[in-house]
C-alpha cells in the first residue's frame, strides 16, 4: 500500500515527506492578504530563491534563514496548511483526499505537473524592485 494511504503527515520518514511535494512551486508565489478579511490571493511573483525552469528552491536547507516568510511545512501546524494552493498535497492529505492523478507519485514522472499545469514554470516571474504586486494577482481554476 502506498505510503501517504496509510501513514499521517506527522509519521512519515524525511524521503516520504520529501516525495510529496510535486515542485509546482505555488507556495513560493508572493501572497497578498487583505487585513481586513484576512482573504488571501496569490501573485505570479515568485521568491527570488527559486528556479523557475524546475520550480526548486535555489538553497532549500537555508531557506527560512535566507528568506523571512519563507515556511518550513513539516515544521508547521498542519493546522495552518489552508493558505497552501489547492492542489498541494500536504494540503490535499491533511485534509483527508486523495493524491491528483497526475502527481509524481501516480504517474511516475515529474513531466506530468506541467502537462496538468500545474506547475509555475510557465508565468510566474521572479521578484525584483519595482514590480507592483497588485498588477500579477491570479486565480487558478482548480
Ligand atoms: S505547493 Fe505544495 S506541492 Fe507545490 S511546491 Fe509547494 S509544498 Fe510542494
Ligand atoms: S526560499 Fe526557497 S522554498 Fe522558500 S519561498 Fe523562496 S524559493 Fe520557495
Amino acid at each position: 500500500m502506498s505510503f501517504w494511504k496509510t501513514k499521517k503527515l506527522s509519521e512519515m520518514t524525511a524521503e516520504e515527506w520529501e516525495s510529496l511535494c510535486d515542485n509546482c512551486g505555488k507556495c513560493c508565489l508572493h501572497k497578498l492578504e487583505d487585513e481586513e478579511t484576512g482573504k488571501r490571493v496569490f501573485t505570479s511573483i515568485a521568491c527570488k530563491l527559486i528556479n523557475l525552469k524546475t520550480c526548486r528552491c535555489t538553497r532549500y536547507t537555508g531557506r527560512t534563514r535566507l528568506v523571512a516568510d519563507c515556511l518550513d511545512l513539516k515544521q508547521s501546524e498542519f493546522t495552518r496548511y489552508d493558505w497552501l494552493p489547492a492542489t498541494c498535497a500536504y494540503r490535499l492529505l491533511n485534509d483527508g483526499k486523495e493524491l491528483p492523478a497526475w502527481h509524481p507519485l501516480l504517474s511516475g514522472s515529474t513531466a506530468s505537473v506541467k502537462k496538468a499545469c500545474v506547475s509555475i514554470s510557465s508565468y510566474a516571474i521572479k521578484e525584483s524592485p519595482g514590480i507592483n504586486p497588485g498588477d500579477h494577482i491570479i486565480e487558478w481554476l482548480e
